[in-house]
């Protein structure tokens, strides 16, 4: 689990540098067995304070001390935490988005969250934009909080955005498509593409709040929401018990 992305496998890594260095990029390409093909705005991964949505802006309001932004993309995040005088270290397993986040003046490595042997601590760590989907799978979650904790000063808190995505299963009636046997119903695969760079397929997991919160308390995470978004999601603040 502990893997980097290869240069010439990184969609979103190539359309971060182009938009950095070009000031605009093609499409970048989203594909999954549950929806039609969709695309991510290149522009919205440069989003600035005021053109993040609020549960991100109160994110932004809530990280203390030295935060570690996981999954950092082109380092939106941690530029808004640095122009506030926070000390940010972002990690991101792409090389190019490094690359990019570098040259914005960033602290950032090229690093994986679940690597053990980067061992630093963090007063806060910020996974934005469903950054726990790096989790893939629900069965995973304990080792997402063991790994959290290692990675936490004492008193540190772990800030996460994400959604209950049962309204992609819903019908008309109130009544839901979801074969229970089946795994639990926010685990997405996805794929992306990029001019003709393609990504290897990977597990994304969306998460409802309560969810969350039972696999949390069991890690000994004290699990509280901080504010509720537009549309069935949510910002959490996990802290150690
Ligand atoms: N947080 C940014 C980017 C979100 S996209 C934003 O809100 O705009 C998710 C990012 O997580 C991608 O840049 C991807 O390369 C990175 N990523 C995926 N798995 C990771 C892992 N295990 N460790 C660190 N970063 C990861």
């Amino acid at each position: 689990m502990n893997n980097l992305i290869d240069t010439d496998k990184d969609p979103m890594g190539r359309a971060i540098m182009d938009y950095f260095s070009k000031g605009k990029a093609s499409r970048l390409r989203v594909f999954s067995s549950l929806f039609y093909e969709d695309e991510i705005p290149v522009a919205t991964l440069f989003r600035s304070f005021d053109e993040m949505p609020p549960l991100e802006q109160e994110a932004m309001r809530v990280c203390r001390g030295r935060v570690l932004d996981v999954g950092a993309g082109s380092g939106c995040h941690s530029l808004v935490l640095m122009s506030r005088g926070l000390d940010v270290v972002a990690i991101d397993i792409s090389q190019l988005s490094v690359d990019v986040m570098k040259q914005r003046g960033i602290d950032a490595r090229q690093v994986n969250f679940f690597d053990k042997t980067f061992d630093e601590k963090f007063d806060t760590v910020l996974m934005a934009m469903n950054g726990i989907g790096i989790v893939g799978r629900v069965e995973a979650l304990s080792d997402f909080f063991m790994r959290t904790k290692q990675l936490l000063a004492p008193g540190g808190q772990l800030l996460l955005d994400s959604s209950d995505i049962r309204y992609v299963f819903e019908n008309e009636d109130g009544s839901l498509d979801i074969d229970l046997a089946a795994g639990y119903y926010g685990e997405i695969d996805y794929r992306m593409q990029y001019k003709g760079v393609r990504g290897e397929p990977f597990d994304w997991l969306y998460i409802d709040f309560d969810t969350l919160s039972m696999y949390a308390e069991q890690c000994g995470l004290l699990c509280e929401k901080v504010a509720d978004g537009e549309h069935y999601d949510y910002l959490a603040r996990l802290t150690v018990k």
